[in-house]
């Protein structure tokens, strides 16, 4: 594929780059960055727009194999590039669990072959998630795995957890936790607080993550492993990773849109798209969730983009499960909310993703890969959850007015608009 992108204003915080110029991709590859005529090729005219590296969402769930009628690898891909992702990570919490590399390779080919987003595989950490014995990490690995989680679950069995460290160690992959102490959540349905006394219904502790934070990082430091935190939701958790980080350990964060645009009192009327894990929590765990976002102790925004069929969330609220939809209103929701710098907000959505999950060289670079999301900060635009092009319509965003606007997502110079 061929592109020129012509006077888009360049924002590649890793290379130093922020420049208005053009871009010239050939045969997928990024061939020239400066002012170029470029002969023949089709042009993209990005005036007034900003062009960064590919966004990269590394927390997504796309359902398949197992779980078709909320999402396939190729409708979550479509949604992802919709949103301005050219690249996701997908959890291995599918039907069967991507525990083996049989099931990574299906993911691997299947996405190659009908999903517009480039798809990276995460691989479980343990067996079915069963959170047991390990799974085939090593196979899993060679097959195309970029990291581990037992995403949906935590890794209860502290042990476990050190032995994955260390063997996810041997390969440089990061182990990914849903910091969740499962005894202090147990039968936990939103946030423990004011609003959960109020409503009637059983609460999840801020305790049950930050605890779990706890346990993982003195488990981290024990072996000088890559740990990363999924879906930051607590004030308490965003303080440990900030002084974890300060004393040197190999530790990543990212958190979730709706951690940082809704709090607990979404739920006051009892609807299923305000239910997810971990829950939406108080005012100032929001609050800490933003100031690590901005001070640099959280990495990464990532989705938890978590499709669910409509049936399913129109059970009650106790009934219904965890999760919303979020690969098309991460980046309006974040450029909406956050008073950050384009340079932040790049890092956090692109070079910072990249950083952790180590999938492939990445930036605008001579002989990069043509992988672009473009901007519009100006852009005022209203999310309509009839127009989504995931499977699923759980989202409590519908109808929300958003600032900021990824205008295309460009993969291998193919340009989604
Ligand atoms: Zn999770």
């Amino acid at each position: 594929m061929n592109l020129l992108i012509k006077n888009g204003h360049l924002v590649d915080p890793a290379r130093k780059l922020d420049a208005v110029t053009d871009v010239l991709i050939r045969d997928g590859k990024v061939r020239s960055i400066g002012k170029s005529g470029g002969g023949d090729v089709p042009v993209y005219d990005a005036t007034g727009l900003i062009v960064a590296p590919g966004f990269f969402d590394i927390h997504v769930h796309l359902r398949e194999p197992g779980t078709e009628e909320a999402e396939t690898i190729a409708t979550g891909g479509q949604a992802a590039v919709a949103g301005g992702f050219t690249a996701v990570a997908a959890m291995p919490n599918t039907k069967p669990p991507n525990d083996n590399p049989s099931i990574t390779h299906y993911i691997v080919s299947e996405a190659r072959r009908s999903s517009p987003a480039r798809v990276f595989p995460i691989g479980a950490i343990s067996k079915e998630q069963k959170g047991e014995t390990l799974a085939e990490i090593g196979e899993m690995y060679e097959a195309g795995i970029v990291g581990i989680s037992d995403d949906g679950k935590p890794v209860m069995n502290g042990q476990l957890f050190r032995r994955a460290l260390e063997y996810a160690r041997m390969f440089d992959l990061p182990v990914i936790q849903h910091c969740e102490d499962q005894y202090l959540s147990k039968d936990g349905v939103m946030h423990e607080g004011a609003y959960s006394t109020r409503l009637g219904l059983k609460g999840i502790p801020a305790a049950a993550e930050s605890s779990m934070v706890s346990r993982d990082l003195i488990l981290t430091e024990l072996t000088n492993s890559k740990y990363h935190v999924a879906h930051l939701s607590t004030r308490r958790a965003v303080e440990m990773v900030r002084e974890a980080k300060a004393r040197g350990f190999r530790v990543s964060a990212e958190a979730s849109p709706h951690h940082f645009t809704l709090t607990d009192a979404a739920v006051a009327e009892y609807d299923t798209n305000a239910k997810m894990n971990p829950p939406l929590r108080s005012d100032e765990d929001v609050a800490a969730v933003i100031k690590g976002l901005e001070d640099g102790t959280i990495d990464a925004i990532a989705s938890d983009h978590a499709p669910h069929h409509i049936n399913l969330k129109m059970l009650e609220f106790d009934r219904a499960p965890f999760g919303i939809t979020g690969l098309e209103t991460a980046v309006g929701l974040a450029f909406s909310t956050l008073k950050l710098p384009i340079t932040r907000m790049v890092e956090l959505f692109s070079t910072n993703p990249q950083r952790i999950m180590k999938v492939k060289p990445w930036g605008i670079f001579e002989g990069s890969d043509g992988d672009l999301t473009v901007l519009d900060l100006g852009r005022s635009w209203k999310f309509d959850v009839k127009q989504s092009r995931s499977k699923s319509r759980n989202s409590p965003f519908d109808g929300w007015t958003l600032k900021g606007k990824a205008v295309a997502a460009i993969v291998g110079g193919r340009v989604y608009e």
